[in-house]
């Protein structure tokens, strides 16, 4: 058996109202080296997330007394939660019920039954991401658009943005990358994870979004259309 890497371990919070499913979640996130929180409901994990900290979150979708998709909007919606990683499971394949969930703020997803190999997988992956960000400046700058990886508000002209979970991973990715072309498809993998379930028009939808997000502030005119090519974000408007 290989030996544990401990730089990748976390504390992990897994909410699963299925107790054979839980003990497996608990069972296999240790052997990964992970410390795990398992419990039941969005009543206890709430209680767990106010007490401990807690690195990364695993939420049931189908949960009795509130859904994980409640659970993980109240996360988003509160500052000192706002950027915990969130791996929704979900039994359900379909693509709307999956992308409503990434939509209201999880980071990635795993369908049932799952292999606790993929699962650890990602869960490496995501904290690998969320630990760079944390690591990284927290105030990107394009032009005189503004954006803060930790408060996920956006600033332009003096002007507050407010941003949803999705626009804000949309908006920082192309802040990372400014003036660089993305197709529909790079856009999906590198803001979405992967995108098995989830359509290329979904990207437009949140494009447009974005803009009308962006338009009051007018910087919606920077998030540019690049014909037969995809999308960019430029400063030089
Ligand atoms: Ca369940």
């Amino acid at each position: 058996m290989p030996a544990l890497d401990m730089s990748e371990s976390a504390q992990i919070l897994a909410i699963e109202d299925e107790e054979s499913i839980r003990d497996m979640l608990t069972y296999s996130l240790e052997r990964d080296g992970h410390q795990v929180i398992a419990v039941p409901n969005v009543t206890s994990a709430k209680k767990v997330l106010a007490s401990s900290p807690i690195d990364l979150a695993i939420v049931d979708w189908m949960l009795p007394g509130g859904s994980g998709l409640e659970f993980v909007r109240a996360v988003r919606g509160k500052e000192t939660t706002r950027a915990l990683p969130v791996i929704m499971l979900t039994a359900r394949t379909d693509e709307d019920d999956i992308a409503a969930g990434l939509d209201a703020g999880a980071d990635d997803y795993v369908t049932k039954p799952f292999s606790p190999k993929e699962l650890n997988s990602r869960i490496k992956a995501l904290l690998r991401r969320s630990r760079d960000h944390l690591d990284s400046n927290s105030t990107l700058q394009v032009g005189p658009l503004q954006l803060n990886t930790q408060t996920h508000r956006a600033q332009c002209e003096s002007l507050d943005i407010e941003l949803g979970h999705t626009e804000f991973k949309l908006l920082r990715f192309f802040m990372e990358n400014p003036e660089r072309v993305f197709s529909r498809d790079q856009l999906l993998d590198h803001v979405w994870g992967h995108g098995t379930f989830i359509e290329e028009r979904t990207v437009d939808v949140h494009i447009l979004r974005l803009r009308k997000i962006l338009k009051p502030a007018k910087a919606d005119k920077m998030l540019q259309t690049v014909r037969g090519a995809g999308y960019r974000l430029s400063g030089k408007t």
